[in-house]
C-alpha cells in the first residue's frame, strides 16, 4: 500500500466503491464520473504507479486484468465491444498514480478514439 493513494485506500477499503470484481490479486470498481453508461477501472491491488513502472513482477496481473476485461464489459452491459485506456504520466493526463485500465462501453458505439486537436 501506498501512503495518500487513493486507489490503494479503495483497495483497503477505506474508501468505498462500487465494486465489479474481486480477487486476490486485482479490483474492479465503476468509475466515480462516468464517461459513458459502462465505465469501471480494472487495478491490481498491489500499488505501481503506472505503466511506465510496470515491470517483468506486474507481467502475471497485468495478463489476468486483461483476461478478466471482456467477460466483466459484458456483465456490465457492454457485450458488443468497449474501449481501454491507461492513462500515463503527465502526457497521458494520468490524474491518479496507482495503475488502473478503464474499460468504457455501452449500448452505442463510442465516439472516435481522439480528436486531433
Ligand atoms: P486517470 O485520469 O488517472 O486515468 O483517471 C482517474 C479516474 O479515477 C477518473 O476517471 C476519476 O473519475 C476516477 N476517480 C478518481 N477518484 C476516484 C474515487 O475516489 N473513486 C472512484 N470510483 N473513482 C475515482
Ligand atoms: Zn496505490
Amino acid at each position: 500500500m501506498s501512503a495518500d493513494c487513493i486507489f490503494c485506500k479503495i483497495v483497503a477499503g477505506q474508501i468505498p466503491s462500487r465494486k465489479v470484481y474481486e480477487d486476490d490479486d486485482m479490483l474492479a470498481f465503476h468509475d466515480i464520473n462516468p464517461v459513458a453508461p459502462v465505465h469501471f477501472m480494472i487495478i491490481p491491488k498491489k500499488h505501481v504507479d503506472s505503466l511506465s513502472h510496470v515491470t517483468g513482477e506486474h507481467v502475471e496481473v497485468l495478463g489476468k486484468m486483461l483476461a478478466k476485461a471482456g467477460a466483466l464489459a459484458t456483465e456490465q452491459g457492454s457485450p458488443e465491444g468497449f474501449r481501454t485506456i491507461v492513462n500515463t504520466g503527465r502526457i497521458g493526463r494520468q490524474d491518479v498514480y496507482h495503475l488502473h485500465v478503464h474499460i468504457i462501453g455501452g449500448p452505442h458505439p463510442l465516439p472516435r478514439m481522439i480528436s486531433k486537436e
